[in-house]
């Protein structure tokens, strides 16, 4: 049977205004961003935010990010320190994510940050989730639009997959470009990367002095699940399939193209292979492999994020 998705739009001025009339209801929206497509709510209503966990069915105790429109729009919430102001001004609109202590007067709903005194923020640089949080007088909770512990989204029908028309409307905003999640950076204390994504600790040396994601991992960030980005069926790392009916997930020009490998960048280009790297996934889920080999990733740059990622499908 064909689908039916009707709640997915092109995004034009009346979607835009229906768009925001539903989060101005405390209503949900699947809305695209360069890192992964997001499940957005008011992050000033509570009702939103409990709409949000519920149809994730995430854990309460992991904390949303937070999406702004710019510097100014967080003054309210948030306390700016000198190396937030430092990474924004190099990074911003971009896919990383600061946490910074919150403020007394925040009016950031407390379920969204899972109670704690630390707020984690972004601001996307997607022009369509710009064009909204323009234009919305709030900030936007946003998790991306996944079912907890499933594979993230990056095209308007990947949100579909998981929330189908229990959400009003999803916003066609292209393939995510980034298509991983963003780097989480906690600037609270002595800076530390929480999660690794294609910005990284070499992106950042210059600038101020940062753990490396290595150095930190001891540290987590709560509610950082180990298991996560899955797609259902078993990952095996480091190793090539003996089978052919296995899929086997590969990187740069040494393998040659057989039916069942899937070339995450045939460059060797890292960024390439994460924006490839959840959409590889899924297209071997839905073409019917039962399992998935991955062959080795070097593990710079972009590449500590994606093995970071599939470690976690792995467990
Ligand atoms: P996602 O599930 O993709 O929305 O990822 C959000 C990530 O940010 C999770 O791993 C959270 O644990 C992390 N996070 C959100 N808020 C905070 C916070 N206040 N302190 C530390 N980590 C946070
Ligand atoms: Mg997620």
């Amino acid at each position: 049977m064909k689908s039916d998705y009707s709640n997915i739009y092109s995004f034009n001025k009346k979607t835009l205004t229906k768009t925001l009339r539903y989060l101005n209801k405390g209503e949900i929206a699947g809305l695209p961003t360069e890192t992964v497509y997001g499940l957005a709510g008011n992050a000033y209503s509570s009702k939103a935010v409990k709409k949000i966990f519920g149809l994730k069915k995430r854990p309460k105790k992991n904390p949303l990010i937070i999406h702004y429109y710019n510097i100014n729009s967080i003054k309210k919430d948030v306390i700016i320190s000198k190396n937030f102001v430092k990474l924004y001004k190099k990074f911003c609109p971009g896919p990383l994510t600061f946490i910074l202590k919150k403020s007394k007067n925040s009016k950031i709903v407390k379920k969204a940050t899972a109670g704690l005194k630390t707020i984690a923020i972004r601001f996307p640089s997607h022009k369509i989730i710009r064009s909204i949080l323009k234009y919305s007088n709030f900030p936007l909770a946003m998790p991306s639009a996944n079912i907890s512990t499933r594979l993230s989204p990056v095209n308007a029908i990947d949100v579909f997959e998981d929330f189908g028309k229990k959400i009003n409307i999803i916003i066609d905003g292209g393939k995510s470009k980034i298509g991983i999640e963003s780097t989480v950076i906690d600037l609270t204390g002595k800076p530390k990367i929480l999660r690794p994504g294609v910005l990284g600790y070499h992106d950042f040396k210059k600038i101020l002095k940062v753990n490396s994601f290595k150095k930190s991992k001891l540290i987590k960030s709560p509610g950082m699940l180990e298991k996560h980005y899955s797609p259902g069926i078993p990952i095996i790392l480091n190793k090539n399939p003996k089978n052919k009916s296995d899929a086997h997930v590969i990187f740069g020009n040494k393998f040659k193209g057989k039916k069942n490998k899937f070339n995450l960048s045939k460059k060797a280009n890292l960024n390439e292979a994460a924006s490839n790297l959840y959409k590889t996934l899924r297209d071997i889920k839905n073409k019917g492999y039962k399992k998935i080999y991955v062959s080795k990733i070097p593990n710079t740059g972009a590449g500590t994020a994606i093995n970071d990622r599939l470690r976690k499908a792995a467990k």
